[in-house]
């Protein structure tokens, strides 16, 4: 179990991480969702014992990142956002070391190398130099190294950034296999990446976690209610009368006015259609109704507006001097 508690991360006077706190079960695997700059690679860095919080603390099954650190990170695999490869060395070579560096017996260390590589399909570049390596290879060798321990838990900064489709696949579908026996925490800023393979997201704005839930869930929650939009043919005043006397609707709100039509937007209680009602009564009352739509909420709106930003802002450069 992975356990964050009041997380924080200050450079200067500018609060990349501001006060995170959530706790991860055993076998799932969550996505670590957010715009670029929210702090999802700072609070990675954090958990995974590679840079010092300001504040707060991390508990990796009951062990203290702070206070124990060698013995936290033995029970994590972290690809990092930018791996720490070498790049003269061979893929080989590479593992050899970083084995090494992990403590991984040496009577054992030859046969985990050969199965990692196995797994994240390696065989045809082993003896190649890793600076000669395409960008698709170099994040499988990054992952190689971080999957060589059996860490319960593998943390994944933007694993797919920069791949082409196809490797992105192929890494996705390795991804979903580790989470069958491993904690994973993958953080990206592709929405469907996380809608193909997290169990659960956690959603970081501004260095503040603005959802932590099951996606199916916080979709749910959004849909709660029924929204609609009528756009009807002239005077609005008489429209919004007509409207608010039909039973169900809950809320009503102009959204625009002009002297030929006006729009609309409708909440009502979910569980029944009320579109034929909404027509009839418009019709009975001399309203014509030009539109009438049903808005359901997607997974893309509701991070849109937890998240208050567009897709793809980059990352704000204001601050980093702090
Ligand atoms: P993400 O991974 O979600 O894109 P980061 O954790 O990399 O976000 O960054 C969060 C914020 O902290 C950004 O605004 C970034 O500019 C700032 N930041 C990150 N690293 C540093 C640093 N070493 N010094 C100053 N500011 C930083
Ligand atoms: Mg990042």
């Amino acid at each position: 179990m992975v356990k964050v508690t009041h997380l924080t991360k200050k450079y200067g006077d500018y609060c990349a991480v501001d006060d995170i706190s959530f706790e991860l079960e055993d076998g799932c695997v969550y996505g670590f969702l957010g715009p670029n700059g929210a702090g999802k690679s700072t609070t990675m860095n954090m958990i995974t014992g590679y840079l010092a919080p300001t504040r707060g603390s991390v508990l990796i099954d009951d062990i203290s990142m702070m206070k124990s650190p060698e013995k936290a990170k033995k029970l994590i695999g972290y690809l990092p956002e930018i791996p720490p490869l070498y790049p003269d060395m061979t893929v080989l070579e590479y593992l050899k070391f970083a084995a090494e560096l992990k403590g991984i017996d040496k009577i054992e260390r030859m046969n985990k190398i050969h199965r990692i590589i196995e797994t994240v399909k390696l065989e045809v570049v082993e003896e190649r130099l890793i600076k000669n390596l395409s960008k698709g290879y170099k994040q499988r060798v990054g992952l190689a190294q971080a999957l060589l321990a059996d860490p319960k838990i593998i943390i994944l900064d933007e694993p797919t950034v920069g791949l082409d489709p196809k490797q992105i696949v192929e890494v996705r579908d390795l991804i979903r296999r580790l989470g069958e026996d491993h904690t994973v925490i993958l953080s990206t800023h592709i929405l469907s990446e996380v809608r193909a393979v997290c169990d659960h997201v956690i959603i970081v704005s501004r260095g503040k976690i603005a959802a932590d839930d099951s996606i199916d869930h916080l979709v749910e929650q959004y849909n709660e209610k029924q929204r609609l939009t009528i756009v009807v043919k002239g005077n609005s005043s008489n429209a919004e009368k007509v409207i608010g006397r039909i039973e169900g609707i809950e809320e009503k709100k102009m959204l625009e006015e002009s002297t030929e039509s006006c729009r609309i937007g409708i909440t009502a209680e979910a569980g029944r259609d009320i579109r034929e009602e909404i027509f009839v009564k418009c019709s009975e009352n001399g309203l014509i109704v030009l539109e009438l739509n049903v808005e359901e909420i997607s997974f893309e709106d509701v991070y849109l507006k937890l998240t208050n930003e567009a897709y793809d802002l980059e990352t704000p450069d204001d601050g980093r001097e702090g």
